[in-house]
């Protein structure tokens, strides 16, 4: 029964786990200010989920610090098809201010790993985010074969 409803849950909603490669937690809290009565991510159908295996977006953050090379791959394989990767920051794309005075990081993470979208911003605002996975996330889901019906209709 409780199966069930978490097939049902999952089928009608967007889970995003996220992962911070190595950057100063500035874009973790304004992802924090998403979930936050005046943002109401969850108000779309998107929730957290901190379990790779049961996520369809991994959205990361964080300038890939040496130790994250590898983990970030493993993490990548361990979400299922199809799923999308959304970097948030700079530092995913750059390094920002950790790739400069000769700093050790392996940004950016599409060196990685397939990256579908990327939010600008040290850190963007929460309405970036926001606007980031909703204009992003669905299309790409749909265009890889997610049966989501939620997704197809808001797409139409
Ligand atoms: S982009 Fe800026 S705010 Fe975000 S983790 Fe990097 S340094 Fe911090």
């Amino acid at each position: 029964m409780l199966d069930r409803l978490k097939d049902i849950v999952r089928k009608t909603s967007i889970n995003v786990c996220i992962v911070n490669c190595g950057g100063c937690n500035g874009c973790d809290i304004e992802l924090v200010a998403c979930l936050s009565p005046r943002y109401d991510l969850e108000q779309y159908g998107i929730y957290l989920q901190n379990n790779p295996r049961d996520a369809d977006v991994l959205l990361l953050t964080g300038a890939v610090t040496e130790q994250w090379e590898d983990k970030l791959h493993r993490i990548y394989t361990k979400v299922p098809e199809p799923k999308v990767v959304l970097a948030v920051g700079n530092c995913p794309q750059s390094g920002d201010v950790f790739a400069q005075e000769g700093g050790r990081v392996s940004a950016p993470a599409s060196n990685f790993i397939p990256v579908d979208a990327e939010v600008c911003g040290c850190p963007p605002r929460p309405d970036e985010i926001i606007s980031a996975v909703l204009a992003v996330v669905p299309k790409a889901m749909v265009a890889k074969g997610h049966e989501n019906k939620k997704i197809k209709d808001n797409d139409s």
